[in-house]
């Protein structure tokens, strides 16, 4: 068995005990006050408080300095830890681990002026106030940033924004105070010199939403994917986040710890449905024996276990070469694990339903939810195709093995 850092088991632990004791029996609290229309639920704004006490904050964040609350985590340590938050739709935001706000922190960790830091980083941190990230617009193919079209123009001391976007998740939430922006400061720029990112106030004249997306006929109180425009939305320039023309590699550098960590969270709820799907299937019979006597049974279980080990030690790759080698140079092994993860989440989701027959397909058991979450997951974050391409062309750019032509005969 591949053991992780001690330091990493002692915090999943932990966690692990909080996440128990107090996170997990009031779940059914917290969807009773979400259902009754609170944005964030009053027992998760408790829970935050506790945890933050103990210790058990921003550890997603590798990156913090010792003035900023929480406890900093390697990408592999956290590895251990996500999994357990991933555990409830909700479990991460007790923790203040949740996206797009840690991706969001890191970005302006990386490239934040110190007043950005104070005005937008620090309330963050302090779990305060919310974010958002624009980057998708319903008008262009937005897997590929270049097509883009929302202009950012420069007018004296300020830029003046122009576009419309959807699927900033968490933008019109009640807690969100500013969105991170990305359009196009001059197009007539290489590629991948065209965009800047822009720190919005939610509040900003100009900026309207049109109505919340509902995924898959769902709209959640919690996570919201809205649809919005900006019509000459001005902003200070001392918002513009890093240089202009430096919003593509930004975006990456945002994006690699993200998708990382949708995985990890992902690889935690997996176990949850493989826990009961075991469960079920020892609970009930048909045709005079047990569900999981049955060969198909064991082979959905089966798989499900096999992909689901192989899909983790995959991620933990991936999170040790962030944290040695970095985003860059880990490109492939992120876009691995996000195509591997997203169609094993997808396929254990699919096999619960199954298992759990009418119930699988209601909001009795997370099996519903997640097959969603997972068949969104394909999309968000690149879809599948985008991150095969990624593979492939670096593949091809590897030569790994000498004297390939010995294994070659002439016809
Ligand atoms: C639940 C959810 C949350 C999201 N949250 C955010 C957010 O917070 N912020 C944000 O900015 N966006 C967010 N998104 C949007 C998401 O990032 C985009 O949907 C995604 O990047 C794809 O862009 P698109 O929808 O414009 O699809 P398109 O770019 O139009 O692509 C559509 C399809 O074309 C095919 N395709 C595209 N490129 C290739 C290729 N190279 N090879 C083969 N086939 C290809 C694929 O099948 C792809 O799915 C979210 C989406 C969802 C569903």
């Amino acid at each position: 068995m591949f053991d992780l850092p001690p330091r990493a088991l002692e915090m999943r632990d932990q966690v692990n005990a909080f996440f128990n004791a107090r996170v997990l029996p009031n779940n059914r609290l917290w969807r009773e006050q979400m259902r009754a229309g609170q944005a964030v639920p009053d027992i998760e704004r408790e829970l935050r408080e506790d945890a933050r006490e103990l210790g058990l904050w921003n550890m997603a964040l590798p990156r913090l300095t010792d003035d900023e609350p929480g406890t900093r985590l390697s990408n592999l340590e956290f590895t251990a830890v996500a999994e357990v938050l991933g555990r409830l739709e909700w479990g991460s935001r007790v923790f203040n681990c949740h996206a797009p706000d840690v991706p969001n922190m890191e970005l302006l960790q990386l490239f934040a002026t110190p007043e950005q830091r104070t005005q937008w980083l620090e309330p963050l941190l302090d779990g305060s106030s919310g974010s958002a990230f624009a980057m998708t617009e319903p008008d262009v193919a937005s897997s590929d940033p270049a097509n883009l079209q929302t202009s950012i123009v420069r007018d004296g001391d300020e830029y003046v924004i122009n576009g419309r976007k959807w699927f900033a998740s968490n933008a019109s939430h009640t807690n969100c105070e500013f969105l991170i922006v990305v359009g196009v400061t001059d197009s007539d720029a290489p590629k991948s010199k065209r965009q800047s990112m822009v720190i919005v106030p939610r509040a900003s004249q100009g900026l309207s939403f049109k109505r919340d997306l509902p995924v898959f006929d769902h709209v959640s109180p919690t996570s919201t994917h809205p649809e919005f425009s900006m019509e000459n939305v001005r902003v200070p320039a001392e918002n513009l986040l890093g240089e202009e023309g430096a919003g593509f590699a930004m975006g990456q550098a945002r994006l690699g710890p993200a998708r990382l960590h949708h995985c990890m969270r992902a690889i935690g709820e997996c176990e949850v449905l493989i826990s009961l799907m075991v469960k079920r299937s020892a609970e009930r019979s048909t045709f005079g024996k047990r569900i999981d006597e049955y060969g198909a049974t064991q082979e959905a279980i089966s798989l499900s276990r096999i992909e689901l080990d192989q899909c983790r030690l995959l991620v933990q790759q991936a999170a040790h070469l962030l944290d040695v080698v970095g985003n860059k140079v880990a490109r492939k092994q992120i876009s691995m694990i996000k195509v591997a993860v997203s169609r094993v989440y997808q396929a254990i989701a699919d096999r619960a339903i199954q298992l759990y027959g009418a119930r699988g397909v209601t909001n009795d058991t997370p099996a519903a939810r997640a097959f969603g979450k997972a068949r969104a997951f394909r999309i968000y974050d690149g879809p599948d195709e985008v991150h095969l391409q990624t593979i492939a062309r670096l593949e091809a750019g590897e030569q790994v093995l000498d004297g390939l032509e010995y294994y070659l005969d002439e016809e």
